[in-house]
């Protein structure tokens, strides 16, 4: 078996143990003689994977009684509806656009009321995080949207926005578990789970419960409904079985190393291996501005298209994969979630110093 350091921003790497271990119960699940994939979802073993997976969850993320944690389905870009048809009672919502998620999200919304634009950082390739002091939120909007960190530019929200008071609302998906929240600071925290948490399939939704009410826009399905979930503790259908034990591994994994202060601590302690050079390089150089840095995705350029193909070929070529940055931005991106070890981060920067020695 050979593994390579996988750099992809999503789906993406997981602990090998947690991997190691569903495959030690493939065939037989703790003695149910049968897969966690063939189980009903309706049985008492499943049941139990569930529950404990959501205990887990609210366990690490100190999730207070008064939110209620949905296992949904449709990724990330069905969500992008679901905000609005839950919640936008007065048909006014503020969107700040820190990329192409935040953008997708904004899009979306229009179709359901008025979507306006708070701030944006399109001006500069959504290289930063706009000031978000004072925003021109006014009265009659049903909330404020952000996506936390905006995985394809590589900026996260050091500060959440000033909402004015209104309800905020929160794409994590590529921050997820990545380090202690304030779970009370937010309406609605939400991501797929495909980059920190588990196998793509799952969209993991924290939402304060006076927000789940039978009050949504006429016309939206049943199943995008919060309160059909929530009433049904997220079994109104079938769920993704499989994908929501895997997650519930990974919470185990995460207790197990500490919880989410210390992933941050170990997150941040990664990270800076890999801006500390950028920050000193002669040939690479990050592309986001210093305070606005998410610790998960790091994109980086040499400036010089050609060279980026080579470095990207030669790093595979190495064991280093997914390093293309994402398609409408060129250059070269590092996503580090949690899964990724310190070492995979060291030998990375020591690979790109010795492809600059080779190409100044
Ligand atoms: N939000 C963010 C921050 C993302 O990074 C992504 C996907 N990469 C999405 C939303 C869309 O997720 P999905 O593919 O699950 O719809």
């Amino acid at each position: 078996m050979s593994r390579v350091y996988n750099f992809s921003a999503g789906p993406a790497v997981l602990p090998e143990e947690v991997l190691q271990e569903a495959a030690d119960e493939m065939l037989d699940y703790r003695g149910s003689g049968m897969s966690v994939m063939e189980m009903s979802h309706r049985s008492k073993v499943y049941d139990n994977i569930i529950k404990e997976a959501e205990a887990d969850l609210r366990e690490l993320m100190n999730i207070p009684d008064n939110y209620k944690v949905l296992f949904l389905q449709g990724g990330a870009s069905q969500f992008f509806a679901e905000v609005p048809m839950n919640l936008m009672k007065n048909r006014k919502a503020g969107y700040i656009i820190t990329g192409q998620w935040a953008k997708k999200a904004f899009q979306e919304a229009k179709i359901y009321g008025e979507a306006v634009e708070l701030a944006s950082s399109a001006d500069e390739t959504f290289s930063y995080i706009p000031d978000c002091s004072d925003l021109p939120i006014t009265d009659d909007m049903d909330y404020v949207y952000i996506c936390e960190n905006n995985t394809i530019y590589g900026t996260k929200y050091k500060k959440l926005p000033n909402t004015k008071g209104k309800l905020l609302v929160a794409d994590v998906s590529s921050c997820f578990l990545s380090e202690p929240v304030d779970v009370t600071k937010y309406g609605v925290i939400y991501g797929g789970v495909q980059k920190n948490v588990g196998p793509a399939g799952v969209v993991i939704a924290i939402i304060r419960e006076d927000l789940i009410t039978d009050d949504v826009l006429p016309g939206t399905p049943t199943l995008l409904k919060w309160k059909t979930q929530a009433d049904a503790d997220s079994l109104y259908n079938t769920p993704p079985c499989y994908n929501i034990y895997i997650c519930g591994k990974v919470f185990k994994w995460l207790k197990k190393m500490g919880g989410l202060s210390v992933m941050k601590e170990r997150n941040e302690e990664k990270a800076k291996i890999l801006y500390d050079f950028l920050d000193q390089s002669k040939l690479f150089k990050g592309t986001v501005r210093k305070e606005d840095r998410s610790l998960m995705n790091v994109p980086f350029v040499t400036g010089d298209k050609d060279l980026d193909a080579k470095f990207v070929a030669e790093a595979k070529e190495a064991g280093f994969e997914n390093l293309k940055g994402h398609r409408t931005v060129g250059g070269m991106r590092a996503s580090i979630y949690n899964a990724m070890p310190k070492e995979g981060v060291e030998k990375l920067v020591e690979f790109m110093k010795k492809f600059e020695e080779e190409n100044a």
